[in-house]
């Protein structure tokens, strides 16, 4: 069997896989087509490819002969081949009619980030370990826009008081973004309509805010669901509050499928204090602020708001590690130990990242 390695565009600095993965495919008698200077981004050269055991080819060559190929986001249909097995992290919620076009050329689309959130699954989430590094991340990043410190300190030449975070919404990236913030010092609030996660957030030291009346999502996957109007406006009523009092807001709240929830308001901007950074990972989906701007950094009445839903990008070589090492825990339930492919849709995982199958 061949798999190919394509490069991903220019806004994207990660790779499928590593050079240093690439043993894991040629060790079951596969083939590996690299498309020329895939991972030159991540800091894999194509040289530490071919010592790997890999072939450099170009896009076309890479498209053509593989049945198997890696990518992180979608590729233009008409590129792919009829009968061509693709996986990566496609969103089909958000690209039905990419996945419909796939679906008349016969290609099989596997969408890791469709996996279910099961202990089994865990090693193939990729949605877990690019979040975790979005979170780790949206902190750094909040730390080096931020005009001022985040630990307290008492010095010879005066006081300065630890910064006040708040995180909204508690799920991978944010439980991270608590862990990094507390590390450096920072006093943190939290939000989040999944009650379940008060625990957590307590035991890596944040403050859950509790807002009374919650949707149940006990159904949900683990997933957040809407809420009601009545449920909004009370936590409104708190985020209100709490982001008088914030130096640094990092957002992640979202829905699977929907339009991220609108949860800080011009109003609310307009009472944070100038100098005051917000991070919104939620940007991609329309972001968790009423003006953010999705891969842009702007200054709303002096309050510097970053709208970046791919910050694991900017940590492209350790991004692109979890990732493909989720890859390859995914592979091992659609391979045969002969490296061939034998797809079992009994199996629930293979079920649900399937989002076209061929014909
Ligand atoms: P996500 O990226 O979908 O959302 C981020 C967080 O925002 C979630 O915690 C969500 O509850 C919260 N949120 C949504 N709307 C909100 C609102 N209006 N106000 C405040 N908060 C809001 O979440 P995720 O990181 O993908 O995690 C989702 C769940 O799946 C979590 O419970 C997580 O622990 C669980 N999970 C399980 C596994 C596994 O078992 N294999 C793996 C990963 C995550």
């Amino acid at each position: 069997m061949i798999v190919s390695i394509l490069k991903e565009s220019s806004t994207e600095k990660r790779v499928s896989l590593l050079p240093e993965q690439v043993e894991v495919l040629t060790e079951k008698n596969i083939k590996v087509l690299v498309e020329h200077n895939a991972g030159l981004n991540a800091f894999a050269t194509d040289e530490d490819y071919v010592q790997k055991g890999a072939e450099i080819v170009s896009r076309e060559e890479a498209l053509l002969k593989a049945s198997l190929i890696f990518s992180i986001h979608p590729i233009p249909s008409g590129d792919i081949k009829e009968g061509t097995i693709l996986a990566g992290v496609f969103q089909p919620l958000f690209n039905a009619e990419w996945v419909q076009q796939c679906q008349s050329k016969s290609i099989t689309l596997f969408s890791l980030d469709a996996i279910p959130r099961t202990t089994r699954a865990q090693s193939m989430d990729v949605l877990s370990s690019q979040a975790n590094i979005a979170g780790y991340k949206a902190v750094l990043l909040a730390a080096q826009l931020y005009p001022r410190y985040f630990p307290m300190f008492m010095t010879a030449a005066g006081s300065i008081p630890p910064a006040k975070m708040l995180i909204i919404g508690a799920g991978v990236a944010g439980l991270q973004a608590i862990a990094t913030a507390r590390r450096l010092g920072a006093v943190v609030e939290v939000f989040d309509t999944r009650p379940a996660v008060k625990e957590e957030v307590m035991s890596l030291g944040g403050k859950f805010v509790e807002v009374d009346g919650a949707a149940d999502a006990s159904k949900a996957g683990g997933y957040a669901v809407e809420q009601t109007e009545e449920y909004k406006r009370r936590q409104q009523e708190l985020i209100a509050n709490s982001i008088q009092k914030a130096d640094v807001v990092i957002t992640t709240a979202q829905i699977p499928g929907k339009k991220a929830p609108v949860l800080i308001t011009e109003d609310m901007l307009d009472k944070m204090r100038t100098g005051s950074v917000i991070i919104d990972l939620a940007a991609a989906t329309g972001g968790n602020t009423a003006v953010t701007k999705n891969e842009e950094t702007i200054l709303h009445k002096g309050v510097i708001i970053v709208g970046n839903s791919n910050l694991a990008s900017t940590m492209p070589f350790d991004a692109s590690k979890l990732y493909g090492k989720n890859l390859l825990n995914f592979l091992q339930l659609v391979l045969t130990p002969e490296g061939e492919i034998a797809l079992n849709f009994e199996d629930d995982i293979v079920n649900a990242t399937c989002i076209s199958k061929k014909q």
